[in-house]
């Protein structure tokens, strides 16, 4: 089984001065390595070469010059393998890394391992680009490039003291001790707002992951529709529901605190170290917001785990619903009122919910009890009548659901969350005709989360 904790450091001045470097320097080699290859694919897709590998089929028309997925102009592009004699952009850039740290020769001072990894960031950029998650791998700025990983096998730890091999011993937070039996594999530091952190990525081989289970184990009972809301953060199919913080008070008062601080931040003068400061300041306290919201989301997590079989949520679009209200042009040249200014205020609801987040968390959690975590098409959730399947936009009134024709009522979330239930229960596989029939009327129990 494989874990990440993450703890605080505690680096001395001059520990931070060098991580500080080390991440100018390897942010500079990040960005020559993408500068080669968008150089080399450039070169390729001259004219008098003909083909070049196409983006959206992924063919690639000619071996020897398509690019960007094998194409680099620094490295040794060939190796001993009869099979497949050519090596792959990594291969080559990283065959070219003892002449880079001959030309380069202040490279030296990063640890070897660290500065590999550095080619291992762009491939994994570049991989999930052709996979379409991601867009095309960008330069990145100094803002943006804030992390440095090791391999496996050279950080060590000794009580409440990392040694990160080139930076020496720190001392760190132990805020949770590692479980026995877990060693450690790879440590990824990261410079954030509040200060130096280390992810370390442990595992313990003779645990095995626990097996999913499959759809005899299941108990239809206790499957858990899921609806995700905003008045509501989850809404379940038992007719529970769990609060969204970003209603409460106190996420209100920080909002406000929030949008002061950057007041103040905007109008000190360009360049000057107290608009430094200041901008520090505002990400310091969009930190503690974003690490606040986790917290909760691991705790609303580990609630819906327990004492489930399975788990339904909807598979939401969720940049589509964010998108913009479309222009309303008028015959006087100019724009009527779209709604867009109401729309802002829910986009950012959507965005405080952060829904995506919470999924991925309730994902992991689920993962280690061997509990599938099923996505279903939302369409008509919170419009069908899970009784007599009648669909229409008139069922739903705000908060109530009411069926114009058998007359079947609920509360309106809880009757999105049954249906998905429902049509989580069918990708699953099993029967819902099983089931008892759907609950009468409810009143909505909310649960706590600390
Ligand atoms: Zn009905």
């Amino acid at each position: 089984m494989q874990l990440g904790y993450s703890y605080k450091l505690k680096p001395s001045q001059r520990q931070q001065a060098v991580m500080n470097r080390w991440l100018d320097m390897l942010r500079a080699q990040y960005n020559y390595l993408l500068r080669d290859r968008n150089d080399s694919y450039d070169q390729a897709k001259a004219p008098r070469l003909g083909n070049y590998c196409d983006f959206k089929s992924g063919g690639e028309a000619c071996p020897l010059t398509c690019s960007v997925s094998k194409n680099h102009s620094v490295g040794y592009p060939w190796k001993k393998s009869q099979k497949n004699p050519r090596r792959n952009a990594y291969e080559a850039q990283s065959s070219n890394l003892p002449i880079l740290k001959k030309e380069r020769p202040w490279y030296k001072s990063i640890h070897s391992t660290v500065l590999q990894q550095t080619l291992r960031q762009l491939d994994v950029a570049f991989a999930k680009f052709f996979k379409g998650e991601t867009g095309y791998p960008k330069p990145k700025r100094r803002s943006r490039f804030r992390s440095f990983k090791y391999a496996p096998g050279q950080v060590k730890l000794n009580g409440n003291k990392i040694y990160l091999p080139g930076i020496g011993w720190i001392g760190f937070h132990n805020s949770r001790p590692i479980p026995d039996g877990f060693a450690l594999k790879s440590v990824t530091v990261r410079r954030k707002a509040r200060g130096w952190f280390a992810s370390l990525q442990i595992e313990d081989k003779s645990v095995p992951p626990a097996p999913v289970k499959n759809n005899t184990e299941i108990d239809p009972l206790k499957v858990c529709g899921c609806d995700l809301g905003i008045n509501k953060l989850v809404s379940l199919s038992n007719g529970k529901t769990i609060a969204n913080p970003a209603k409460q008070k106190a996420f209100r008062r920080r909002e406000r605190r929030l949008k002061l601080r950057q007041k103040t931040a905007s109008r000190k003068r360009k360049g000057s170290s107290n608009r430094k400061k200041s901008y520090s300041k505002v990400a310091s306290l969009h930190e503690r917001i974003t690490n606040n919201r986790s917290a909760y989301h691991w705790d609303v997590a580990n609630q819906l785990v327990d004492g489930a079989d399975a788990l339904v949520f909807e598979d939401l679009n969720i940049k589509g619903m964010k998108s913009r209200c479309k222009p309303k042009p008028n015959e006087k040249g100019g724009y009527d009122r779209n709604g867009q200014s109401a729309k802002r205020g829910l986009n950012r609801s959507i965005s405080n919910a952060a829904w995506g987040e919470l999924v991925k968390k309730v994902e992991v959690v689920a993962a280690k009890s061997g509990i599938p975590v099923v996505k279903i098409n939302p369409k008509y959730t919170s419009q069908k009548c899970p009784k007599c399947h009648h669909i229409s936009k008139s069922n739903r009134k705000k908060e109530k659901f009411v069926c114009t024709e058998c007359g079947y009522h609920d509360d309106a979330d809880v009757n999105g969350a049954v249906n998905i239930k429902l049509r989580g229960l069918k990708k699953l596989g099993i029967d819902p005709t099983q089931l008892p029939p759907v609950r009468g009327k409810v009143t909505p129990t909310e649960i706590t989360v600390s």
